[in-house]
């Protein structure tokens, strides 16, 4: 087949494939208060590598710096979300 530089959609479908995702909103309760979902990136990062996010919570006002931001979400495949008792 001739290689080429530029592949229009209709030259593509042969090669698409479909799958079905999963999304999983990921959470973190306060560690201080034990609150949920009031726990949150506070929407700054610290420059750092990797970088620290402030976190606060919005019940009992408690700061702490994380290394991921909460909530977030994920996407799994559900080849790999099937529970295959690994
Ligand atoms: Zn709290």
């Amino acid at each position: 087949m001739e290689k080429k530089e530029y592949l229009n959609p209709e030259d593509c479908k042969d090669w698409i494939t479909e799958t079905e995702v999963k999304t999983f909103r990921i959470t973190m309760r306060c560690p201080e208060c034990g609150s949920d979902e009031l726990f949150e990136w506070a929407g700054s990062e610290k420059l750092s590598n990797p970088p620290w996010y402030p976190h606060k919570c919005l019940a009992c006002n408690y700061k702490v710096n994380l290394r991921k931001k909460y909530p977030h979400t994920i996407h799994k495949y559900k080849e790999v979300n099937d529970d295959t008792g690994r």
